[in-house]
């Protein structure tokens, strides 16, 4: 069994004009592409081809760099594609808002802490909203680290996450990472946040 590069439920230009088609269309067909490929490839020979990537994830620390990276880029830009929708879902609301303002006060103070560790994260990585301890927490991995991993040194269920590696917005945004973070608010698909937080 290996693991396949997922069909977006959306076309490469249904993000426009906040994230271009040209960037979609490499961001999905050749980054992620690679990374799930270069998983399978990591993966031979090595006794780990049935475990599911919660599970490679959840030990990555007894592994190779390899299955580390890729395997992190794999997991990280499906939770990307499908946390994203074209105009964006309703704001969040229901037991998702409960726990957000629970965990932050109200929303705009998510948001602002949210958009803070987008940019605040050196070079490449993420930025997450996840699932700790029955609460809401905000952090940023580097690379194609996750919260999944038993060496992030935030561990949790990722709801959220926000890829700010150049290639997600440099052919639109170039230097400027704060549109992007911004245009990337205005598309995110709360339902689907909400489904994972529930999960
Ligand atoms: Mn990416």
């Amino acid at each position: 069994m290996s693991f396949e590069l997922p069909k977006l439920h959306y076309k490469y230009d249904s993000l426009e004009p906040l994230i271009d088609a040209r960037t979609m269309e490499i961001h999905h067909s050749k980054h992620h592409a690679g990374y799930t490929n270069n998983l399978n490839n990591a993966l031979k020979e090595t006794g780990l081809e049935g475990k599911n990537i919660e599970e490679l994830l959840a030990g990555v620390s007894d592994l190779s760099t390899a299955i580390r990276n890729n395997g992190g880029g794999y997991f990280n830009h499906n939770l990307y594609w499908e946390i994203l929708a074209p105009g964006g879902a309703p704001n969040p609301e229901g037991e998702l808002l409960d726990a957000i303002n629970h965990s932050f006060e109200n929303l705009e103070k998510f948001k602002d802490i949210f958009v803070k560790a987008a940019l605040t994260r050196f070079g490449s990585g993420w930025a997450w909203l996840l699932k700790k301890d029955n609460g809401l927490v905000v952090t940023s991995t580097p690379n194609q680290d996750n919260p999944l991993m038993d060496l992030s040194e935030v561990q949790g269920t990722p709801v959220l996450g926000i890829d700010v590696w150049e290639h997600a917005y440099y052919l639109n945004y170039q230097n400027r990472r704060p549109d992007y973070v911004e245009a990337f608010w205005k598309l995110i698909n709360w339902d689907e946040v909400a489904r994972r937080f529930k999960g």
